[in-house]
């Protein structure tokens, strides 16, 4: 990978293994979200994907990620600066609206647990999609993203 390629190249840029480092293993991308049919609105839930290793913060079968999860999105430079449902610290994001990466980033640190212990990624509160009936999704609403945020 290039020398601090995440400043001195524009998302479209990157090779795909820069494009792949830049994630920042939070695993916010990766909770269950819902849309209000008349507002618009997302609801994310502190449920994880099914196939979200909840320690790691990181998908158990990436490669086949799309035949096992069909509405797993894929991120492309394309369309990173219109995923405003990522959250604010997402390094894609961030890049996307010409900011910098923070300094607990991996790329930044060297350090892969800092987000973790920064309390950004979603280690320490969420549940696996496996143990929650989905009767029972609505009680596990942790935040409302407004459609215009
Ligand atoms: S929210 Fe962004 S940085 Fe975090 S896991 Fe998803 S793509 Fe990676
Ligand atoms: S399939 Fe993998 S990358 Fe997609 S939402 Fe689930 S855990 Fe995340």
């Amino acid at each position: 990978m290039r020398e601090r390629f995440w400043e001195r190249y524009t998302l479209e840029e990157l090779t795909d293994e820069e494009w792949e480092a830049l994630c920042d293993g939070c695993g916010q991308c990766c909770l269950l979200k819902f849309e209000d049919e008349d507002s618009g609105d997302l609801a994310v839930l502190n449920v994880a994907c099914e196939l979200l290793d909840i320690h790691g913060c990181r998908c158990s079968d990436y490669p086949h990620r799309f035949d096992k999860v069909p509405d797993c999105t894929q991120l492309t430079p394309e369309l990173a600066g219109r995923f405003k449902w990522l959250p604010h610290s997402c390094a894609y994001r961030r890049l996307a609206e010409g900011r910098k990466l923070a300094g607990w980033h991996h790329l930044i640190s060297g350090d892969p647990e800092r987000v973790h212990r920064k309390g950004i990624s979603v280690r320490s509160f969420a549940v696996s999609q496996t143990e929650v009936a989905e009767e029972h999704y609505e009680d596990h609403i942790i935040a409302v993203i407004p459609v215009d945020d």
